[in-house]
């Protein structure tokens, strides 16, 4: 059954045993209140103040704050067919909600480069060799292209209302709309491996999906990823929606809550997938937004060598500033790979005193890489880096490994790789796969809130200027062609 099916049922079950319970539950609930005289707190719950509750994180009042949004008007970027011109700005209607969902007043989104193609109808101009989609594959993309869609796949924002099912949040609350869902009771979840939880695999199908919305002409408009974000409102489901707790401004806030600085700071800080040990040497290949928020998660795990790799100026002036040691520019004479090598060898020779002596160790090399250079949508408008599928950035990750050495992957790029069988099994270097940098949503984000809120995450040197839903598409033209660092829509 996919996530949404589970949805949908949850809203036609809502007198099922959960509901039962609730009533009862509510029953003492109330009997107890008004035993103790608290009557007027009674008349605030039921005015559906779900923020009157705050004593009773798990109580059935929740319940209580219904749907009230059904009907309501707003606006949103909305994707439908092929080609240029295929987003447009739409006011439309939410629908009423149900079940666990949870629809979120929009306050910053951020402006994803993987959201490129679907943002501006453009097909990648550089791409490894791949298998050609089946008919199968081909009708599901173009039923997929075919639906209304708001785009964008998270943000962070204030909770306006709630399905009756919800426990992780109430009305009010300001959270975060991760890219990555967290269950906590699939197959993966329950392996500790949350960032791969299986409610994120039905969210883009046609299947998965549900409308949340409807256009003027009654066209049914979903949620990309399940989440949106590039809308005055997201509605998206409990799964998805982590609580922080933060005064932080929108903007910042979103440049910590970025999918990009939660693969980032999640493949750096989280321990998901891959340990980042103390006085660690780390190369960071590719300094865009995921490779500058791993710059900084590595920054704040202590190492003691952080070397950034970006063909782009700007993006190499930007690692030094959120704490880069080193920065290389792979476009300068020289095997990248190489320096790397040379940056991290160690100067102690000795084998009985914890130094560098034999292979594979001999010849330097990083304790800890994260990738994060990804292929290109389109030709960049500034520098150009030595590989527009990705593959090559990603090679050179692996390469930057010394044995016992671990690699983070975060981006996409396009087409095979291809190892020597003997080094890939026996050199003892660790490659790490996952979402979101291996992080756990729940746990992870609001340690990056706390980051920015203590002043270890530093989001300027990431933020573009922030963009006002109206030039959401505008931007885009400069984000798809890596002109920008981070874009962020504050709403
Ligand atoms: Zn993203
Ligand atoms: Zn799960």
């Amino acid at each position: 059954m996919s996530a949404d099916e589970t949805d949908n049922q949850g809203t036609s079950d809502e007198a099922g045993s959960e509901g039962a319970t609730g009533v009862t539950r509510r029953g003492l609930l109330k009997n107890g209140l008004a035993m103790a005289g608290s009557v007027a707190a009674i008349a605030a719950g039921a005015a559906g103040s779900a923020r009157a509750d705050d004593s009773q994180p798990y109580s059935p009042l929740y319940a209580q704050a219904g749907d009230s949004v059904g009907g309501r008007k707003f606006r949103a970027w909305v994707s439908r067919g092929e080609g240029p011109g295929r987003t447009t700005l739409q006011e439309l209607a939410l629908r009423p909600i149900g079940g666990r969902q949870v629809v979120v007043r929009t306050e910053a989104a951020n402006l994803c480069y993987t959201l490129s193609p679907a943002m501006l109808g453009i097909v990648r101009q550089f791409q490894g060799p791949q298998r050609p989609l089946t008919a199968q594959q081909r009708a599901r993309r173009d039923r997929l292209n075919n639906m209304a869609t708001i785009q964008g796949h998270g943000g962070v924002g204030i909770v306006e209302a709630i399905g009756p099912e919800v426990r992780r949040v109430k009305v009010g609350d300001r959270v975060c709309v991760s890219g990555t869902p967290q269950c906590g009771v699939c197959y993966a979840c329950l392996r500790g491996r949350s960032d791969m939880c299986q409610f994120l695999g039905p969210a883009n199908t046609p299947e998965g999906m549900t409308p949340v919305a409807d256009m003027r002409d009654g066209t049914p408009v979903y949620m990309n990823s399940q989440i949106g974000g590039f809308g005055e409102y997201m509605v998206t489901v409990e799964e998805w929606v982590v609580p922080i707790i933060t005064k932080a401004p929108a903007a910042h806030l979103e440049v910590a809550c970025a999918c990009t600085s939660v693969a980032g700071l999640g493949a750096t800080t989280s321990q998901g997938i891959a340990v980042l040990p103390p006085a660690a040497k780390v190369a960071v290949v590719g300094c865009g937004p995921l490779g500058l928020s791993a710059i900084q998660g590595a920054r704040i795990a202590g190492a003691k060598m952080i070397i950034g790799v970006d063909p782009i100026r700007v993006r190499r002036e930007a690692a030094m500033k959120v704490g880069a040691s080193h920065v290389l520019d792979p476009n300068e004479p020289g095997d990248v790979v190489d320096k790397v090598r040379e940056l991290t060898s160690e100067e102690n020779p000795s084998i009985w005193g914890g130094g560098i002596y034999s292979a594979p160790f001999q010849d330097g090399g990083a304790d800890f890489v994260v990738e994060a250079a990804g292929g290109e949508w389109l030709p960049p408008a500034l520098e150009r880096g030595p590989d527009p599928t990705g593959l090559l950035p990603m090679q050179q990750a692996y390469d930057m490994l010394h044995g016992t050495g671990h690699a983070v992957l975060t981006s996409l790029a396009f087409g095979n790789l291809s190892f020597n069988a003997g080094v890939f099994a026996l050199a003892g270097r660790s490659v790490h796969s996952g979402q979101a940098g291996g992080c756990s949503p729940l746990r992870d984000i609001p340690k990056f809130v706390s980051f920015l809120d203590n002043g270890s995450f530093d989001p300027t040197p990431m933020l573009t200027a922030p963009v006002p839903l109206e030039k959401v598409l505008d931007t885009y033209q400069e984000v798809a062609r890596r002109a920008t660092i981070l874009a962020v829509l504050v709403a």
